[in-house]
């Protein structure tokens, strides 16, 4: 962090200041004296330092941020890709993890069917919501506790690992029990609190973008959750709010290259919720996989028509199949295997 005085700021002054910032903030600043303006470089964990209220100090003209502001996922501090196993699926390797499932669950047939399909297909992990966060409290909210146990019928029948949204910290001590991998809905994404209780556990998370939120700001969440002891996580992009109106949100692609390039941690995209759009979701996963995403989440329905939530982006299992097929060859094509 960079500290810029006004010019004429005396001697004196700038050595109450260094010493302010030192004893406050455990840093070390160091003044800059050129021959109108007088920096100070602080070096040290900076993360702790409100910009804002240094910047309120009458002599300083600005504050300048130089470090990223999240550490424990920053790759510069842990070169290596995070690689994690969930059973037996490894996460962020050479192989891309499908995550695949209905938007909510509606039964344990329609659950433990899907995941069958989804598995022949290829998928390594299946989705299923229990927990809806709906936009309009008339439409169907979830089977909640009995959608989780619907989805862990059908990880016996086909010992799939789960993947379920979680709303609200009140509910941890079940999804603990019940689900393999925690998924923070893009609604959730800085719900700080719900974060602050999933990084006290040991369990994988799935953070999703908000949709308006930053890279930054995600990786800003996964710090809240990595910051309590949990570094197992796993980042989404699931597109963005924009002008555009002809899709349900804008996906993001250049997000991916971005995230892989700060941090360490593997790397989604749900094409299903970026786009809305069945038919598109093809050609934007094999996208997502081209640009370098390590998963992906898909939404497929036994029968989309009739689907209780986001119907018009689920593809039947048929589709899911040509799909799967039709991504082997773009893996191939960037040095990954699916
Ligand atoms: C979902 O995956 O079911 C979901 C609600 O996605 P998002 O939080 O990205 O909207
Ligand atoms: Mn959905």
């Amino acid at each position: 962090m960079i500290v810029v005085l006004k010019a004429g700021t005396s001697r004196e002054k700038v050595a109450e200041l260094c010493g302010w910032l030192q004893s406050a903030f455990a840093v070390t600043a160091n003044p800059i004296f050129g021959s109108e303006t007088v920096v100070i470089g602080l070096v040290g964990d900076t993360s702790a330092i409100d910009a804002d209220a240094v910047a309120l100090d009458d002599s300083v003209e600005k504050v300048m941020k130089v470090a990223e502001p999240y550490k424990r996922a920053n790759r510069k501090f842990h070169p290596d890709d995070t690689v994690f196993r969930v059973g037996g699926v490894e996460i962020g390797g050479n192989r891309i993890a499908v995550v695949a499932g209905p938007c909510s669950v509606e039964s344990e047939e329609q659950m433990g069917g899907v995941a069958e399909r989804v598995k022949k297909a290829g998928a390594q992990m299946m989705r299923g919501g229990a927990f809806k966060p709906r936009t309009s409290p008339y439409a169907f909210q979830g089977l909640r506790a009995e959608g989780l146990q619907c989805l862990r019928r059908a990880r016996e029948r086909t010992g799939l690992p789960i993947v379920s949204e979680i709303t609200n910290p009140s509910h941890l001590e079940m999804f603990m029990e019940y689900v393999d991998v925690i998924q923070v809905g893009a609604r959730n994404m800085q719900n700080f609190e719900l974060l602050k209780e999933l990084g006290r556990v040991r369990k994988p998370i799935l953070l999703k973008r908000g949709f308006s939120n930053t890279v930054e700001e995600l990786l800003m969440s996964a710090e809240y959750i990595m910051s309590g002891g949990n570094d197992r996580i796993v980042l989404c992009e699931r597109g963005i709010r924009t002008f555009e109106t002809s899709t349900r949100n804008t996906l993001d692609l250049s997000a991916v290259p971005m995230l892989k390039r700060l941090t360490h941690l593997p790397v989604f995209v749900d094409p299903s919720h970026a786009s809305g759009i069945a038919w598109m979701v093809e050609p934007l996963a094999k996208a997502a996989v081209a640009v370098g995403a390590d998963g992906l989440e898909i939404e497929v329905h036994n029968d989309p028509k009739h689907a209780l939530s986001d119907g018009q982006q689920s593809l039947t299992p048929d589709a899911f199949d040509g799909l799967m097929e039709r991504l082997r060859p773009v893996a191939g094509a960037v040095g990954r295997t699916l």
